[in-house]
């Protein structure tokens, strides 16, 4: 019987996403016994146009060269996959969407600006083909993707978990930060993955996992502006990882610009 064939792309990103593969060790080799592994650039393995199974594609699309090779993994694969922050939302090079001044951006960073071709817009992956499952999280993590591995090679829908840091903050017996330090934790409105990672060791979540289900933003914000925060402070909060995912651009926005000053959080 042939092994199902997999594929890992990368686009705009910092390889965090794919290394979460190469980190899942033993895993990973029992993995390697089960399936084709034909394109990972960062394990060695270069076929770019190769037809799939399954294609997690890593980063956003920043460049109208990622425009086009998007639509041939998406014509290349059963099911694609989009991984992590960048694929999902745009990630934190989607920033430069808040500002709308592409051209000026551009000739303030680069010596030589005319050498440079990219969007006007960031883009997640789904804005330009369909994507059959997204995984949240700047990285994702190695027991998400083993999941979905598992759920698609079984033609079995993959679960996606929407609920909230919280719930996973209280199963792991976190203190809360939010209610004993004051901290402008995310955790409300941020969906889990991460095993609650941030608040276990005493930090504000600061929302790497997107939005969880039907987020109140609006709320946790006025919560952070009651223990002090600015407005660009509580904007920062909002417009970080995952600034273009839709509930935290909302509240975000409101935020935005409206500030006093550049206090840090
Ligand atoms: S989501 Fe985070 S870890 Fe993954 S590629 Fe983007 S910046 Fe790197
Ligand atoms: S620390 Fe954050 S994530 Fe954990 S329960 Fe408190 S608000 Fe929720």
């Amino acid at each position: 019987m042939n092994k199902p064939r997999i594929a890992v792309h990368k686009f705009s990103s910092c390889d965090g996403c794919q290394l979460t593969f190469l980190n899942l060790g033993e895993a990973l080799l029992q993995l390697n016994e089960q399936v084709e592994i034909l394109h990972f650039l960062e394990a060695g393995m270069s076929d770019a146009e190769t037809e799939v199974d399954i294609a997690f594609v890593e980063g956003s699309l920043s460049t109208p060269n990622e425009l086009e090779r998007i639509q041939q993994v998406r014509a290349n694969s059963r099911y694609l996959v989009s991984i992590g922050a960048c694929a999902t939302s745009g990630g934190l090079q989607a920033l430069r969407n808040l500002e709308g001044q592409h051209d000026n951006w551009r000739d303030a960073i680069y010596a030589r600006p005319e050498f440079i071709q990219t969007l006007k817009e960031v883009q997640p992956i789904a804005a330009a083909v369909q994507v059959d499952l997204e995984l949240w999280g700047c990285p994702v993590s190695s027991a998400q993707i083993l999941a979905a591995i598992r759920a698609l090679l079984f033609d079995v829908a993959p679960i996606d978990d929407r609920d909230r840091v919280c719930l996973e903050c209280k199963r792991q017996q976190a203190v809360c930060v939010l209610v004993t330090g004051a901290a402008p934790c995310m955790g409300p409105v941020t969906r889990t993955g991460c095993g609650a990672l941030c608040p276990r060791f005493g930090r504000a979540c600061y929302g790497c996992y997107g939005p969880s289900e039907t987020p109140q933003t609006d709320t946790l914000a006025q919560r952070f502006a009651g223990f002090g925060l600015l407005p660009d402070a509580i904007a920062r909060r909002f417009l970080l990882i995952n600034s273009q995912a839709p509930a935290f651009l909302h509240t975000g926005k409101v935020f935005y610009h409206s500030g006093t000053g550049d206090q840090d959080d």
